[in-house]
C-alpha cells in the first residue's frame, strides 16, 4: 500500500501556459484550461516533476487534508495469470516494480488484470511512479508489453523505452558471441 500524503497545486497567477509540466506528470493529472495548467489533485501521486520543472515557480506542494492510498491486491486476480504475466516478462512476481515504493511486480501484472494498459494506468492504480518516476516505468512497461498490451505511441516523454536487458538480446547475436555465456546466465536466472 502506497500512502500518498502530499499533492500538487498551481499558482494561477504565476503560470505562464508554457505547458511543460503537462509533459512530465507520470499520471496525466495535468490540463492546461484557459492556458494555465490546472491539477486533477485525484490523480497526483506527488511525484514534484512538475514543481521541478516548472520554470515561474507556479506550482507548489501541500499536504493533503487525507492521505491518498493507492494498493492493488494481487490476491485479487487470478494467479496463474499474474505469473503468466510475470514470466512472460522474465520478472520474477516478487521483483521490485517500483523501488521508491516497495511495489512489487505481482501487483503490477494484478493491475494489469485489472484493466491498466498505460504505465500512467499501472501508477494511478499501484501508487508508482511517485518517488524517482523512471525506474517503474520501465517494468510497467515490460510487463504491460509481457501481457500483450500494444502500448501507444510516446506522448511527449510521458513513455520511455524499456531499456535491454538480457532477455532481449537476439539470438544470432547469442551464438556469435558464446564466450559471453549468455545462454548459461539465462539458464540461471531462470531457476529463480
Ligand atoms: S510549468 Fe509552470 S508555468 Fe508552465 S504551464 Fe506548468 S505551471 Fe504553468
Ligand atoms: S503526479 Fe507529479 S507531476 Fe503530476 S501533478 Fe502530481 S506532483 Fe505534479
Amino acid at each position: 500500500m502506497v500512502q500518498i500524503n502530499y499533492r500538487a497545486e498551481v499558482i494561477p497567477e504565476k503560470c505562464t501556459g508554457c505547458v511543460d509540466c503537462v509533459f512530465v506528470c507520470p499520471t496525466l493529472a495535468i490540463k492546461m484550461e484557459a492556458r494555465k495548467a490546472v491539477i486533477d489533485e485525484s490523480k497526483c501521486v506527488a511525484c514534484q516533476n512538475c514543481i521541478g520543472i516548472c520554470g515561474d515557480d507556479a506550482i507548489v506542494k501541500l499536504e493533503r487534508a487525507e492521505p491518498m492510498e493507492r494498493h492493488v491486491d494481487y490476491q485479487s486476480v487470478d494467479q496463474e495469470r499474474v505469473l503468466e504475466i510475470c514470466k512472460r516478462a522474465n520478472i520474477h512476481p516478487m521483483q521490485w516494480l517500483c523501488l521508491c515504493t516497495a511495489t512489487r511486480a505481482r501487483e503490477g501484472a494484478a493491475a494489469i488484470l485489472n484493466g491498466a494498459t498505460t504505465p500512467e494506468d499501472m501508477a494511478l492504480a499501484t501508487g508508482t511512479r511517485s518517488g524517482c518516476t523512471v525506474y517503474c516505468a520501465m517494468m510497467s512497461m515490460r510487463l504491460l508489453k509481457a501481457a500483450g498490451v500494444n502500448l501507444p505511441p510516446a506522448f511527449k516523454w510521458h513513455l520511455f523505452d524499456t531499456t535491454q536487458t538480457l532477455w532481449d538480446v537476439p539470438q544470432d547475436v547469442i551464438d556469435k558471441y558464446s564466450d559471453y555465456f549468455l545462454v548459461e546466465d539465462k539458464d540461471v536466472f531462470r531457476k529463480f
